[in-house]
């Protein structure tokens, strides 16, 4: 392991509860070339937060590939909200793709369809409609939902993670002519190969954290030869440009990243937060706060939680 100039642990609020989540945390490390973010979720062992801290020693060497692009196409998000406010939220965001969440506990079936059916009229007969349904039908509730919200769509562009199982995806995506996305499937290094040879799925979706980050993400791109969206882990600008990197070095990018959550923390560590611009994220690294860093910095225990978990995987890699 490098040595680190600087390690600090902040702690930002969520806007909204998100994946059980109401409080980001991690810390920023900085080595030779800047800051890398190092955010993997609470309940990570140190082996799988090991590629976490492997993305935020690259950012931190300055060791990413040349950019092909210098800006990068983004999704709005959906969440479980009326058509009216799903109407609205698509048209504010200037976005072309929207990703809309389906098959939330305890919703219905038609109103995800009034959901989708607000969405396409927000983004017209040219926008792009994805739904992410985080894994919770069954084979057969996946294949008839699916049709029903293709439909209600007027054309989806995929569907992420309709079930749980890798298996059930392959399933799912012999019985229907909406392409699938594997999402969760995809969370180890070994995974995105899986997916590949079970054909699972027509979509990879990649995170840079828990794939061990850039370079790695290429190169996992590469070699499953399927269609990358990049998406994030929840970070701060500092790890969201991780994200976007990869984006922008990608040598073929048709479909939009699911790297427009900055909004989700209720703040960020740099002044200029990586906040879309007529559907883009721009490639750039936006310079780290001193002022935000310090006040986002975390209580004693949460700090000591930290420190003590960054030598738990320090000692782990040696
Ligand atoms: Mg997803």
């Amino acid at each position: 392991m490098p040595e680190l100039a600087d390690v600090v642990v902040w702690s930002i609020p969520m806007r909204v509860r998100f994946r059980g989540i109401t409080v980001r945390e991690g810390l920023l490390l900085r080595g030779e070339a800047g800051w890398g973010e190092w955010s993997p979720f609470l309940e990570y062992d140190s082996t799988e937060a090991l590629p976490w801290l492997r993305c935020a020693l690259e950012a931190a060497a300055g060791d990413w590939p040349e950019p092909v692009r210098d800006r990068v196409p983004v999704n709005v998000t959906v969440p479980v909200v009326s058509p009216e406010d799903a109407h609205a939220l698509v048209s504010r965001s200037g976005c072309r793709t929207a990703k809309v969440k389906v098959a939330d506990p305890g919703a219905r079936l038609a109103d995800d369809q009034a959901r989708l059916e607000a969405v396409r009229d927000a983004l017209g007969p040219q926008g792009r409609i994805r739904v992410d349904a985080n894994g919770a039908w069954d084979i057969d509730e996946a294949v008839s939902s699916i049709a029903v919200l293709d439909r209600a769509a007027g054309g989806l562009e995929y569907v992420e993670q309709p079930c749980a199982a890798v298996e059930d995806l392959v399933v799912v995506r012999r019985r229907t002519s909406v392409r699938i996305a594997a999402d969760e499937s995809i969370r180890r290094v070994e995974d995105p190969y899986r997916v590949r040879d079970l054909e699972a799925a027509d979509v990879a979706v990649l995170k840079v954290q828990p794939l061990g980050g850039v370079r790695a993400c290429l190169r996992i791109a590469e070699e499953i030869g399927l269609p990358v969206v990049v998406s994030s882990a929840l970070e701060t600008s500092v790890g969201l440009a991780a994200g976007v990197a990869l984006a922008a070095a990608l040598p073929e990018l048709d479909l939009a990243c699911g790297l427009a959550t900055s909004g989700m923390l209720a703040d960020d560590l740099v002044d200029e937060p990586l906040v879309p611009v007529d559907g883009h994220l721009p490639v750039r690294v936006p310079a780290v706060s001193r002022t935000r860093l310090g006040r986002a910095a975390a209580a004693a225990d949460r700090e000591a939680h930290w420190r003590a978990r960054l030598l738990d995987v320090q000692d782990q890699s040696s």
